[in-house]
């Protein structure tokens, strides 16, 4: 049994203990961080618990079909009822984060509750903001973690289309649809188990990949075309888009997803960025290839972290002197960190 099941006997207990379960996925929730919410909320329902569930900002569009999503409390747009479910819990379970301020403006209703804390997650090196840590590094997502977990809670496999759907979402979006990231031989068992619940793999398929609107396809040529730099001496590709450019298209949530990964197909480049412009700060989406460590610079440069391969942060700039400092900090420590590969 892998060393991150040690607390899970704990997480039972408490499951079985708390009147009012919480269940919380991290900032920009991506398809893991709502599939492995989803995916517990689903069970711990079937066992006859109440549990709620909250996001710190809005989903992206190409998840809002999911069965449960529309159950999901967005704190920015609820925050008397998010901070009235954060207060009454008494077991607060946190899913896909490895560092509080990931919970956006809950983290300081969510430190101070008095809920028993827990956090599962699979990112490397996490923060010890909970009384219980599920935390391994070595599956690919978040949901394969949960899969595991609520198997060995459960006994056996928990055989339910919906839970079974969110984890599969979670699994497919944090690999790139099995491209990236730490899948395994037991990742495919898993997702063979999901399968044979008998989900819709090509409408899941369909609805997170195929479900975009006429104008982001222009928005990414658009990007790819006019708004990609290429600095070859630093193995390096950086694209940028300003609220003005996103608005021009019609931008709603979800729409640069992939974007950021594109460049990486380019012959000899490692390192690929997106700038976004937000009000008053800019959001930055790093992915790298093979062992540059994306999330190293994240992490010492912009605010952020992740994994490996997939990270981000953000810069609390315009977008000009975001890059200005970007190229700065990239020219100056690039060797170093390709040294480390
Ligand atoms: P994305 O580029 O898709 O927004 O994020 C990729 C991954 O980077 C996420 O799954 C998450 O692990 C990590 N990430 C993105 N933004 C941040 C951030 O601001 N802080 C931290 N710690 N991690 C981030
Ligand atoms: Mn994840």
């Amino acid at each position: 049994m892998p060393e991150s099941f040690k607390y899970t006997k704990e997480l039972a207990k408490l499951f079985t203990t708390s009147d009012n379960i919480l269940l919380i996925s991290h900032i920009n929730p991506d398809g893991d961080a709502i599939g492995a919410q989803l995916a517990i909320y689903h069970y711990l329902r079937s066992v006859g618990k109440n549990a709620d569930m909250i996001a710190p900002n809005n989903l992206q569009e190409f998840l809002k079909w999911m069965n449960g999503a529309d159950l999901i409390n967005v704190y920015i747009k609820q925050r008397e009822k998010c901070r009235v479910l954060i207060e009454k819990a008494d077991l607060i379970v946190m899913l896909d984060f490895n560092q509080s301020n990931r919970l956006g403006e809950a983290e300081k209703h969510v430190l101070s509750s008095k809920a028993k804390k827990a956090v599962i997650d699979h990112h490397l090196n996490p923060d010890n903001f909970s009384d219980i840590l599920i935390s391994d590094p070595t599956v690919c997502s978040t949901s394969e973690l949960i899969y595991q977990i609520v198997t060995n809670i459960n006994e056996k496999p928990f055989i339910s289309k919906p839970y079974a759907e969110a984890l599969y979402v979670g699994i497919i979006t944090d690999t790139g649809n099995f491209e990236h990231g730490a899948y395994s031989g037991n990742t495919f068992r898993i997702v063979a188990d999901l399968l044979e619940t008998g989900i819709d793999r090509s409408t899941i398929q369909n609805l997170i990949y195929n479900n975009f609107s006429a104008d982001r396809m222009r928005l990414m040529g658009y990007a790819l075309n006019q708004k990609m730099v290429i600095l070859p001496e630093y193995q390096t590709a950086y694209m940028f888009l300003s609220r003005s450019e996103l608005a021009s298209y019609n931008y709603v949530k979800g729409d640069t997803e992939g974007f950021v990964n594109m460049p990486l197909s380019i012959s000899g480049i490692v390192f690929s960025v997106l700038f976004i412009e937000k009000e008053g700060f800019v959001k930055l989406s790093f992915r790298s290839k093979g062992t540059f460590p994306s999330n190293e610079f994240a992490k010492k440069f912009f605010y952020g972290g992740g994994h490996l391969n997939a990270s981000g942060g953000e810069y609390p700039g315009t977008l000009g002197n975001t890059i200005e400092y970007f190229l700065k900090v990239l020219k100056e420590n690039f060797d170093n960190l390709n040294k480390i590969s």
